[in-house]
């Protein structure tokens, strides 16, 4: 009996683990996920419902899906609380507490101005002035109400409308490892175009070797080793439009209402790729010092900018 015990024990160490990746688009980006299993088929089981719930939130919370859940919400009458689902109000309630911390640098009530920007990019013309005052007066996190006990969302202005880009791959990226931890896959990451999730370290191994892109896009220049946390980097690298010799970047100053036109980059480790997707865009909005200031009184994150150009 003793004997078996033991086996029982150490019969799981037996059977190595092999490194297996997988690849699908997804949210306009390119999912990578490198996992630790037994076997393929048990790696592709995992891999299958991990990408259903991505799918799962890309669908409720997409503002490219003309009928998502999210987008529906702000078709509805100003003022009125919402019913939403428990997914969306979940992802909703995330950005909104996301938003407060960073005291608004990150805002997911900026969609009427990055519609503008959207408009902008296909135009090669900004907005004119009265448009963008629109649009500003009709954002603002303050006024994005979520009552978790009725589980409803209220937009409190006329024309509000929710964009979680910002946000949305680090939410699901953090959803995807949940999968893979209930599927006892604990040697999991995810990569979600700038976004990165990361479970336990491979076996072995200290962690995952993390490369932080800086405003050269060709080369990482440096290198992390982690396990147990999250990491992104936004900046103006991959989108960006240029305007009468003007660059804006797609992340929206809410000060001005306009991509930002400075050159910006900025790289943030947190507990879960939700707070450092959205943290990792509202230090690009915020000076430097500041952006650096906020993140250490955020336990669990820290701050990286290899080179930083204002
Ligand atoms: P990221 O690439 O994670 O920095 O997110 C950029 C995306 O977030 C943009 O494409 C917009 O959809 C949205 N966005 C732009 N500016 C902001 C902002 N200041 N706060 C929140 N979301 C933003
Ligand atoms: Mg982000």
């Amino acid at each position: 009996m003793r004997s078996l015990l033991t086996w029982l024990m150490f019969s799981h160490l037996l059977i190595a683990e092999e490194r297996y990746e997988f690849e699908r688009p997804l949210m306009g980006t390119l999912f990578r996920i490198q996992t630790h299993a037994t076997s393929r088929q048990v790696a592709q089981k995992a891999v299958d419902a991990a990408f259903a719930e991505a799918e799962a939130i890309n669908e409720v919370a997409s503002d490219y899906i003309a009928d998502s859940e999210l987008l529906d919400l702000s078709k509805k009458p100003a003022g009125q609380p919402v019913a939403v689902s428990p997914r969306l109000f979940s992802l909703i309630e995330q950005a909104r507490a996301m938003a407060q911390i960073t005291d608004g640098a990150f805002d997911p009530t900026l969609g009427p101005l990055t519609k503008l920007w959207r408009e902008s990019r296909r135009r090669q013309q900004l907005p004119s002035e009265d448009v963008l005052k629109l649009a500003r007066c009709a954002s603002g996190y303050q006024r994005l109400n979520c009552d978790r006990n009725n589980s409803t969302i209220t937009l409190q202005v006329s024309g509000m409308r929710l964009d979680l880009g910002g946000i949305a791959k680090g939410q699901a990226a953090d959803a995807m490892l949940a999968v893979f931890f209930r599927h006892n896959l604990q040697s999991t990451s995810i990569t979600a175009g700038g976004d990165v999730r990361l479970g336990a370290p491979p076996p072995g191994q200290k962690g995952w070797t993390v490369g932080v892109r800086t405003f050269d896009r060709h080369t990482d220049s440096e290198t992390l080793v982690l396990s147990h946390c999250a990491v992104s980097t936004s900046g103006d690298l991959q989108q960006a439009i240029e305007i009468n010799g003007t660059r804006y970047a797609h992340i929206i100053d809410p000060q001005t209402g306009l991509g930002l036109t400075r050159s910006v980059a900025a790289t943030v480790i947190a507990p879960t790729a939700a707070q450092s997707d959205a943290l990792a865009t509202a230090c690009c909005v915020l000076p430097q010092q500041k952006a650096r200031e906020l993140i250490k009184t955020i336990p669990g994150c820290s701050f990286h900018l290899p080179e930083m150009r204002e």
